[in-house]
């Protein structure tokens, strides 16, 4: 299996060379085939850090983001700043070659207090994504996909799991919900079904 079977758009490819990545790994190729489907299907994952899930998410935003249209488009969840910091790296790099494309990191930052987000793709822990939509500076009505990353660890620290269900709450019914997990305790499997239910799942 090669990227090229994906027929992802000439910029994607470009992206995908210039992170050096010569072939799918083995979540990429199990997951993209499913998340790139038409209608979108929801999608459960489970898989580590340093399988790849992060390019397999990123691929399959970029590849639904209208470039025409500046509003926020795909919303990802991370537990903690630093992969938030990390996934939007991943994120500008993978999209480096769409013309136009913006993104938004979702952290608390005085300076940007009272503005609206204009980012296509917003990456953001969810307390700093809640408060943000709570105070009308991000637009969810135009979400297309949205990604839970590493739910487990989401679920570990207080309060997260609440922030995550009530950002979902303020999207559209349909959208296209992703989420991945290394583990599938009871807690994480009643979140997922609160998330997408009758999704695809998949296991490394
Ligand atoms: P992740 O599991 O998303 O944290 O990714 C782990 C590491 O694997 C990152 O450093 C990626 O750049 C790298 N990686 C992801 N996909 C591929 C691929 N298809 N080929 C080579 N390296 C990859």
């Amino acid at each position: 299996k090669e990227f090229r079977d994906l027929n992802l758009p000439e910029s994607l490819q470009k992206g995908i060379t210039s992170l050096g990545f010569t072939k799918p790994s083995k979540i990429q190729e199990r997951a993209l085939p499913l998340l790139l489907q038409n209608p979108p299907q929801n999608l459960i994952g489970q898989s580590q850090s340093g399988t790849g899930k992060t390019a397999a998410f990123v691929l399959n935003i970029l590849s639904r983001i209208d470039l025409t249209l500046q509003q926020p488009q795909a919303l990802v969840l991370a537990p903690s700043r630093e992969l938030a910091r990390q996934i939007l790296g991943v994120v500008q790099v993978m999209g480096g070659f769409m013309e136009g494309l913006s993104t938004y990191q979702a952290v608390p930052d005085p300076s940007t207090r009272g503005q609206t987000v204009t980012g296509q793709v917003v990456v953001g822990t969810p307390g700093t994504v809640m408060d943000l939509a709570r105070r009308k500076q991000l637009n969810t009505r135009g979400m297309k996909v949205l990604v839970l990353d590493e739910a487990d660890n989401m679920l570990d620290q207080q309060g997260l799991g609440d922030q995550c269900k009530r950002v979902k709450q303020l999207l559209p019914k349909d959208v296209q919900t992703v989420l991945f997990s290394a583990t599938f305790p009871q807690e994480v499997l009643q979140f997922t079904q609160f998330f997408a239910p009758s999704a695809n799942q998949i296991t490394l």
